[in-house]
């Protein structure tokens, strides 16, 4: 067999690996490219293989970076269907609509400079019209269920705890005689974060693609999450100012709200309004709502026992552009949760350019921040942060909540792998990482037993 890496490897986003068995190229992942604005344009226009030549496309999870660039590989000429969850494909509706209308406003945006500088004018990465087609090619299958992809090849999705319908993909084939399991994690979710089932063992695989995000980071336990959020909102309910949170609108948006739900309830936290102010955020808590069958056993009782995970008093969700800009000039306290999770695009920097300078207000990091977006400045707590290509200060508090990760730790993968058994796993493959977190959890993976440890390169080609 042969596996080729084509993003994700070396660097975190970009997820697309293309493993061949029995002369079949099967696709794993096709997600965008997210960091510097040129860069992220090539890599995402030029694909590093044939999109015609792929026979199979298996999808992992929603997120962009895993999932953003399928209609790309349509438009540019593959021709099969995208198996992934039924969860992932109801998400996925949404999210490519969404990445083509961003996509096609920031096009005309640009193309109104370069118009008058008489350059050529650029193309959207893709059309709400090509998205369309993508989502048309979706072949959901739900968890647990093994299907044939082609002969002597099956696949099952194992449910990865990550985001809603994200999946570990596994692959059992034979070729030369020989039967393999391969796994692929897609991201891995953590243990014990509400709403998602945990992680799902899978025992006796031979070859590992695993993604390396926290390789080399210990997150807070889990059950911390909820104290510190109460500290902040009461925090901010003392200092009248917003608390602003940029947060992925798939996940992290839908835990956000039920801990705060959650915190209500019990009383730990004052009336205040909080505002989910972004129109995919509300769109993926439809599709959050809908699925109950990914949820854990704990959110399934708090509806029994007659509560709404995602709607409560104080709680709104503004779909209307007024209703956002109307936020600009009301006082706090607030809770503001908007999109997009890195800061790189969306309503979320509107209200970072109206708030990072006043020293009242909070921004609270949620998630990854990749390297050179908005969201990792702000993080870094950078002094002047760079929004619509204008500085503002940054004197608010910023302050994180790494246990909010939807990703594993090192220990909590180390762990997970260790439960699914190393001593079998032949060749491990670390990619969706960090230098430093590939170079540390390839190292791990070795100590816990697995034979041999790779971190490939864009394009590096493995025959085994
Ligand atoms: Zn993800």
């Amino acid at each position: 067999m042969k596996f080729t890496f084509n993003g994700a490897a070396g660097e975190v986003t970009g997820s697309s690996h293309i493993i061949t068995i029995n002369g079949k190229n099967i696709l794993l992942d096709c997600g965008l490219f997210q960091g510097k604005r040129k860069e992220s344009f090539e890599k995402n226009r030029n694909f590093l293989f044939k999109p015609e030549k792929i026979n199979a496309m298996l999808l992992s999870h929603a997120h962009m970076d895993h999932s953003g660039n399928v209609p790309t590989l349509i438009k540019k000429g593959y021709q099969g269907d995208i198996y992934c969850t039924d969860a992932t494909a109801d998400l996925c509706e949404i999210m490519f609509r969404d990445c083509a209308y961003i996509q096609t406003k920031d096009v005309e945006y640009v193309n109104k400079r370069r118009g008058r500088q008489g350059k050529t004018l650029f193309e959207p990465l893709y059309s709400i019209e090509e998205a369309e087609v993508a989502c048309t090619k979706l072949r959901s299958v739900p968890y647990e269920k093994t299907f044939k992809l082609f002969d002597d090849i099956e696949v099952t999705f194992h449910d990865a705890g990550h985001i809603l319908g994200s999946a570990i993909v596994e692959i059992v084939f034979v070729e030369n005689g020989q039967k393999k399991k391969l796994l692929f994690t897609g991201d891995i979710g953590r243990t014990d974060i509400p709403i998602l089932k945990d992680p799902v063992i899978v025992k006796d695989v031979n070859y590992l693609i695993t993604e390396s995000t926290y390789g080399d980071r210990k997150h807070p336990p889990a059950s911390d999450v909820k104290g510190k959020l109460e500290e902040l909102v009461n925090e901010i309910c003392e200092s009248g100012g917003k608390l602003i949170i940029p947060a992925f609108s798939i996940g992290r948006t839908q835990l956000l709200v039920l801990l705060l739900n959650q915190l209500h309830d019990e009383g730990k936290i004052r009336k205040l309004p909080i505002y989910v102010d972004s129109p995919l955020s509300s769109k993926a808590t439809k599709v959050y709502s809908k699925h109950r069958e990914c949820w854990d056993k704990a959110t399934v009782d708090f509806v029994i026992g007659g509560e709404r995970p995602f709607d409560f008093e104080g709680l709104h969700y503004t779909e209307d552009v007024n209703e956002s800009m109307a936020l600009n000039n009301a006082s706090g306290p607030m809770i503001i949760i908007s999109a997009s999770g890195m800061c790189e695009a969306g309503r979320i920097l509107h209200h970072l350019k109206n708030n990072i300078a006043d020293p009242k207000n909070t921004v609270l990091i949620a998630g990854y921040m990749a390297m050179n977006t908005t969201g990792r400045k702000i993080a870094e707590h950078q002094p002047e942060i760079k929004i619509f290509g204008e500085i503002y200060p940054l004197a608010a508090k910023v302050d994180e909540i790494s246990a909010l990760s939807a990703h594993a730790d090192k220990y909590e993968m180390l762990d997970y792998f260790k439960r699914c058994g190393t001593a079998s796993i032949e060749h491990a493959f670390c990619v969706h990482g960090e230098q430093n977190a590939l170079e540390h959890f390839s190292g791990a993976l070795l100590e816990a037993g697995v034979s041999n440890v790779h971190i490939p390169s864009p394009d590096e080609v493995f025959e085994l």
